[in-house]
């Protein structure tokens, strides 16, 4: 299989294919199709099986088709991942995979001082990827509204578990939209997780690789 044959745009094909890809790896032949559809996911994937492209190029894909130009623009997909080194790596994908696309990202996280990642968020952003320490931080500030999410991913599941953040995601799942499409990424799935799925995903299309 090509990423010709996933129904791409040409502005998303022709990043793909500058980054030197020409075939999907198996996560995302069987994730793109199935995200583009809107349908939530449920995959059981590690890191350095392309799983970011499997949904950063879904969302890049269906935010492209229509989108607004301003800075008021609405923030539209959030990515929650555990770590800043993940955050700031699944931001440069979307980066490299978006940037025909006008589409408009921002990454934060922890650790640092909030000045210049609020002065990003002010001037409009499509797709957030976040922590979910900071993320919380910046919401309860007024700086973050999520009101507008229409795809939400969690990514790392078992590790953000793992590091106590269980608490965080909930309060945020509980000011997404209800009607919202998630995608969710795992390496491993416990019962925890399983239990965290059911909470989150409506009929989910299950992934393994
Ligand atoms: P990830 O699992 O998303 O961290 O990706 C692991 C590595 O694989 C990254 O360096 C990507 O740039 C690379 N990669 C992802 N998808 C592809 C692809 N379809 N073809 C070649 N390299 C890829």
């Amino acid at each position: 299989m090509t990423f010709n044959s996933l129904n791409l745009t040409d502005p998303v094909l022709r990043s793909l294919k500058e980054e030197g890809y020409t075939n999907p790896t198996p996560i995302q032949s069987q994730a793109i199709p199935v995200a583009l559809k809107g349908t939530d996911l449920l995959a059981c994937a590690q890191t350095g099986t392309g799983k970011t492209a499997a949904f950063a190029v879904p969302i890049l894909e269906i935010l492209s088709k229509n989108q607004s130009r301003d800075r008021n623009r609405k923030i539209r997909s959030l990515i929650v991942t555990p770590t800043r080194e993940l955050a700031i790596q699944i931001d440069e994908s979307f980066q490299n995979y978006g940037r025909y696309t006008g589409l408009n990202t921002a990454v934060i996280f922890g650790g640092v001082n909030q000045k210049s990642q609020v002065k990003k968020l002010k001037q409009g952003v499509d797709i957030l990827t976040a922590t979910p320490g900071r993320l919380l931080d910046l919401m309860n500030q007024g700086f973050i509204s999520l009101s507008n999410i229409e795809i939400f991913v969690l990514d790392e599941a078992d590790r953000m578990l793992d590091m106590g953040f269980i608490h965080d995601i909930k309060k945020m799942l509980a000011v997404l939209p209800k009607k919202r499409q998630n995608l969710f990424f795992s390496a491993t799935m416990p019962n925890e997780i399983i239990k965290l799925s059911n909470s989150i995903l409506h009929n989910p299309t299950k992934i393994e690789v």
